[in-house]
Parts: C-alpha cells; sequence; structure tokens
C-alpha cells in the first residue's frame, strides 16, 4: 500500500498564492515512487488547483464535503460538485470542524457513507483533546470516534484513517513516534482485517516525519502548517521516504 502524505491548507492560500505553490511544487517534486500526495486547499480554490494539477501526480481533496447531493443547504459543497472536478479525497471529521462547527460523529457518518457512495476517498479524522488524554480517556474516545464514524460500513478498503490528537494539531508539540504506534496499533486492532492506511496528523515537520514514518502503523501523514511551504512538503515526503 501507497504511503498517503497530505496536505491540509485550512483558511489560507488565495487562488494567486494557490498557482504560485503549485508551479513550485510540480516543477521540484519528483515523483517518489511509493506516495499519494493529497493537497486540499479551501473550497473556493478547488477548481482552478484541479486544473493546475492536470497531469501531475498530485492528488486533489477537500477539506470538507456535505451529505447531500443538492438542494437549500446554503454554504455547502455536494459531492457532485466535487466528482465534477475530479477531486478524488475528502477530509471528514477534522478537529476544527467538530469543535468550531459543531460536527458530530453521526454527521461525519452521513458524509463518510456519501463520500463513498461517490468514489471520493474520505480521510476520516479522529482524535482525543488534552483534558481527554490527560484523564486517560483517550483510548474510549477514539473507539466511540471509529466506530460511529464507521457505522453501517463493512469495507473499510477506501477510507483513510488520520489519527490527529488535537492537542498536537497547530501546537508544535507532535506526539512521539511510541505514542503515535501504540495508538495506531489500537485503531487497527478495532479495524480488523481491513486495510485502511492509518496517518497521523498534528504537527509533523521535515524533522520529525522520518522517526514517525519509520513505525509500522504509521502509513502516512495529514500535515497543516509545514505543508504551506511546498519545498518543505517536498522535504517531508523525502523524509518519509529515505
Ligand atoms: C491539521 O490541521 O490537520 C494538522 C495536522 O495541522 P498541523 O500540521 O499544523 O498541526
Amino acid at each position: 500500500m501507497n504511503l498517503l502524505i497530505g496536505a491540509n491548507f485550512k483558511m489560507n492560500k488565495t487562488n494567486t498564492e494557490l498557482l504560485e505553490y503549485f508551479q513550485t511544487f510540480t516543477t521540484e517534486y519528483p515523483n517518489t515512487p511509493g506516495v499519494d500526495v493529497m493537497i486540499a486547499p479551501a473550497t473556493i480554490g478547488l477548481s482552478k488547483a484541479a486544473e493546475f494539477i492536470e497531469n501531475s501526480p498530485i492528488h486533489l481533496g477537500a477539506q470538507n464535503m456535505f451529505s447531500e447531493l443538492s438542494g437549500a443547504y446554503t454554504g455547502e459543497t455536494s459531492p457532485l460538485m466535487l466528482q465534477d472536478i475530479k477531486c478524488e479525497y475528502v477530509i471528514l471529521g477534522h478537529s476544527e470542524r467538530r469543535t468550531i462547527f459543531g460536527e458530530t460523529d453521526e454527521m461525519v457518518n452521513k458524509k463518510v457513507k456519501t463520500a463513498l457512495a461517490h468514489n471520493i476517498r474520505p480521510i476520516l479524522c479522529i482524535g482525543e483533546n488534552l483534558a481527554q488524554k490527560e484523564e486517560g480517556q483517550t483510548k474510549d474516545i477514539l473507539r466511540v470516534q471509529l466506530e460511529k464514524g464507521l457505522a453501517g460500513i463493512e469495507d473499510t478498503t477506501n477510507i483513510d484513517i488520520a489519527y490527529e490528537p488535537v492537542w498536537a494539531i497547530g501546537t508544535g508539540k507532535s506526539a512521539t513516534p511510541e505514542y503515535a504506534e501504540e495508538i495506531h496499533m489500537f485503531i487497527r486492532e478495532i479495524l480488523g482485517q481491513q486495510e485502511s492506511r492509518i496517518i497521523y496528523g498534528g504537527s509533523v515537520t521535515e524533522a520529525t516525519a522520518h522517526e514517525l514514518i519509520s513505525k509500522r502503523e504509521v502509513n502516512g501523514f495529514l500535515i497543516g502548517s509545514a505543508a504551506l511551504d511546498p519545498r518543505r512538503l517536498i522535504k517531508i515526503v523525502e523524509e518519509a521516504t529515505r
């Protein structure tokens, strides 16, 4: 299975900045074998990004999507719209969607199902916050997020799971490779025989990528801040594959 290295741009980069980014990335990225690179710009940049990356090895991802196909849902994006521009991935249940925008496991589950039904590969994000970690609730929280997020789904082959501890996102405090491995093994146990990739997210940089990926159950990364610079993203892929 290829590693998945995903970039979540969050609410960053105008279309002009995206063009610059992709010009640098597509010129300098050597298309490393064994790695799927996915880039998720903000919704408004998706169509432009789809044009910029045509004929490049980059896979396009959305940062969110609604669970209905069309209708009176102001401000939302339909899977049909993503399909139409050949957007292959969608990040679902990111902790910022859960905490700032009130997404529940049930809402995330509907989105995961809709994405699958439209051949868009969901990256289902799960993760505990600092208080939950400190109270020793990490595994209980993850089990619930995973079981509810995947409720009614028999085959998770086409789903990637992103373990993103909330305390590590945007804080510069990455999980240690040992901690990530322990949690990924726990997630793997819950998934059973399923083939899903389990990727890690939370302050990954070019300095931490190699050690993290050396753990057997770490199958890639979801990266925020460090991926905003195309050369740093290329360096992370290099570090993850050396
Ligand atoms: C993220 O938002 O998914 C993320 C992992 O961000 P950062 O790499 O900045 O911690």
